[in-house]
């Protein structure tokens, strides 16, 4: 068992070798409709982390995460056009589930558990630099805040104050949240104009240098 955890860390002793593998994986290959393509990105630079819930069938197809009108509104959100969102020295992107898992009765089933089990950990060990987390919907809300959280979505979001510097939570961008957006201004008012100065702050080292200069 030593020897094999030795193996792993040499394995992992980058963050592009660990990526390598992860982009391999097959645990659960039998359990996916489309097979497994993980989705993921990231570079050890990154200083703001996006955790959602996993992808969907038209970010399977593509390969590009968020590459859908939810990824707009998430851009809008943060204030980003999409060079600097895809900017993955800067934002790293990884969902609680990496690959598509299907559909369920009310939608995309949940993300696999098993991305966390396996990967995370070792993932967030090689993002020593992620200063905000942004926590996308219930699944990545209940894994990082665990008994943080609140009773229901809405008033873990309406906390968000609570969890800063480290983590923001966020509800889904999804347009079948619109109804929700609108019952809650204070989302747009108050939560999003913190988050924008966030990612403001949050400039890579050489960026802000050039401000400087
Ligand atoms: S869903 Fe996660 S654990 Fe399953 S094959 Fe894809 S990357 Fe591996």
């Amino acid at each position: 068992m030593a020897e094999r955890n030795v193996v792993r860390r040499q394995e992992y002793s980058s963050l592009e070798k660990l990526l390598f593998a992860v982009r391999g994986c097959r645990a659960c290959e039998s359990q996916l409709p489309l097979g497994p393509r993980p989705v993921l990105r990231a570079r050890e630079s990154a200083r703001v982390l996006v955790v959602s819930q996993a992808p969907g069938a038209r970010v399977h197809a593509s390969g590009i995460p968020w590459d859908d009108p939810s990824g707009a509104r998430l851009r809008t959100w943060m204030g980003l056009d999409a060079d600097a969102f895809y900017d993955d020295s800067r934002i790293a992107i990884i969902p609680m589930g990496y690959c598509y898992p299907g559909r369920g009765h009310g939608g995309d089933l949940p993300p696999r558990r098993e991305c966390a089990s396996l990967w995370l950990d070792h993932l967030l060990a090689k993002l020593p630099y992620v200063e905000l987390t942004l926590l996308i919907g219930l699944h990545a809300q209940r894994h990082f805040l665990g008994r943080r959280r609140k009773a229901s979505l809405t008033e873990t979001v309406k906390a968000w104050r609570e969890f800063a510097p480290e983590y923001l939570p966020l509800p889904h961008p999804s347009a079948r949240n619109t109804p929700w957006f609108q019952r809650n201004p204070w989302f747009e008012g108050e939560l999003l104009p913190g988050l924008r100065e966030r990612i403001d702050h949050l400039q890579p080292a050489r960026e802000r240098l050039l401000e400087v200069a």
